[in-house]
């Protein structure tokens, strides 16, 4: 389930937080799993500015579902359709060979494109390495002049921010504020300068110039889910709301005395008589294999998994014997593996699987239904719908 709700007033709070620099929300990856087109209809609704993708065929998705906003795609293969994106409108990040096929298809459509031009400032990734930038700016300009793109924004990528204490994110910000430099010296006026990523934006307010982080505008993808992008602070002290729920209900409780081996491997053995819970998902679903151990919550109580995670299931020990009578209600009860509120975190379940909370929220498979709860502004305060 996800709880549309809270991705609006995530967007709130994080609109707050950067004000008055405006926010693309980063709705790449099915929006990190929780679903592309509900997510962003959610998050312009409560006033972000734009969108930000990995992929032109992400932005066309969106296009398709009749999204006029303003969308960034920022990744390419030699074999993108960018022609398809200038008739969309779709704005592109060009790092370097993306400009010719850009200009092209600009050139063949008799349109202009709208591109956001990237350094690379320390990442590593895309972008423009520093020695290409000022080749890369003059070419921009030529093209503008051609009336074949137009530099509505310059942009970078962060490396560590999520580690506040390292010295290489301001360094990656003198680094971009030069090359925006570089990029005005060759005549181009890009309107959108923007640097920060959720860990950037929610750690600004402890730099001493919370503005050269902030810029002209911020792109946020995980925060918006709820999630928080620091090991060490939790979503609730960010002022953030967990968005997804991954439930299931139990399918099966037996009760099995000591010495029982569970799932592929017997990698788990019973210590004591007990009864296993098996809940349907698997890493078919999405659950980690290597999460063995993550929690679940049944009936208001966390549970460890148990053994191997399998392809469609996990078992769940709880604990104490004798539970699969009927009147223990189990068969058929909620069991949630992460969420909001008292739930277990999607933190955790990265913890178990030795990776990062992102991971685990965008890896939830399509074969786990998505069922978004206030999916309208009108119906945030009503009950939740049976999923
Ligand atoms: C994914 C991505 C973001 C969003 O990062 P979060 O840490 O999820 O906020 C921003 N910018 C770029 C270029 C990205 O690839």
């Amino acid at each position: 389930m996800v709880d549309l709700a809270a991705v609006r007033a995530n967007v709130r709070r994080l609109r707050a937080l950067a004000a008055p620099a405006r926010l693309m929300a980063v709705v790449k990856a099915d929006a990190y799993g929780h679903g592309a087109v509900p997510v962003a209809r959610a998050v312009l609704e409560a006033g972000a500015d734009a969108l930000g993708v990995a992929h032109v065929g992400e932005a066309l998705a969106l296009r398709a579902a009749g999204i006029g906003a303003p969308v960034l795609a920022w990744l390419h293969t030699v074999d993108t359709d960018f022609p398809a994106a200038l008739a969309a409108d779709v704005e592109l990040g060009v790092s370097g060979w993306e400009l010719a096929p850009i200009t092209e298809a600009a050139r063949a459509l008799g349109a202009t494109a709208r591109i956001h031009l990237k350094i690379d400032t320390g990442l590593g990734r895309n972008g423009a390495p520093a020695a290409l930038w000022p080749a890369l700016v003059r070419a921009a300009a030529q093209a503008e002049a051609e009336g074949l793109v137009r530099v509505v924004g310059v942009f970078t990528h962060l490396a560590v921010a999520d580690e506040p204490a390292r010295p290489e994110t301001r360094e990656q910000l003198e680094r971009f504020r030069a090359a925006v430099a570089t990029a005005r010296a060759a005549g181009l006026r890009p309107g959108l300068r923007h640097a920060a990523n959720s860990p950037g934006l929610l750690s600004a307010a402890g730099l001493e110039r919370p503005e050269d982080m902030l810029l002209d505008m911020v792109r946020v993808g995980v925060s918006l889910y709820g999630l928080s992008p620091f090991a060490d602070r939790t979503p609730e002290q960010l002022g953030l709301v967990p968005a997804m729920t991954l439930r299931s209900t139990v399918s099966a409780v037996k009760d099995v005395p000591a010495g029982q081996g569970v799932s592929y491997g017997l990698s788990y053995v019973t210590d004591r008589p007990t009864t296993l819970a098996l809940v349907p998902l698997g890493y078919a679903d999405g659950v980690p294999r290597s999460g063995t151990g993550g929690p679940v919550r049944i009936q208001g109580r966390t549970y460890p998994e148990v053994g191997r995670v399998a392809m469609d299931q996990i078992v769940v020990d709880l604990g104490a014997p004798g539970r699969s009578a009927p009147e223990h209600g189990l068969l058929g009860a909620e069991a949630v593996l992460f969420g909001a509120g008292e739930n277990p975190s999607a933190s955790a379940w990265a913890e178990a699987a030795g990776t990062i909370n992102y991971e685990i929220v965008t890896r939830v498979s399509p074969r786990v239904p998505r069922v978004h709860l206030h999916a309208t502004e009108e119906r945030a305060g009503a009950e939740k719908e049976k999923p």
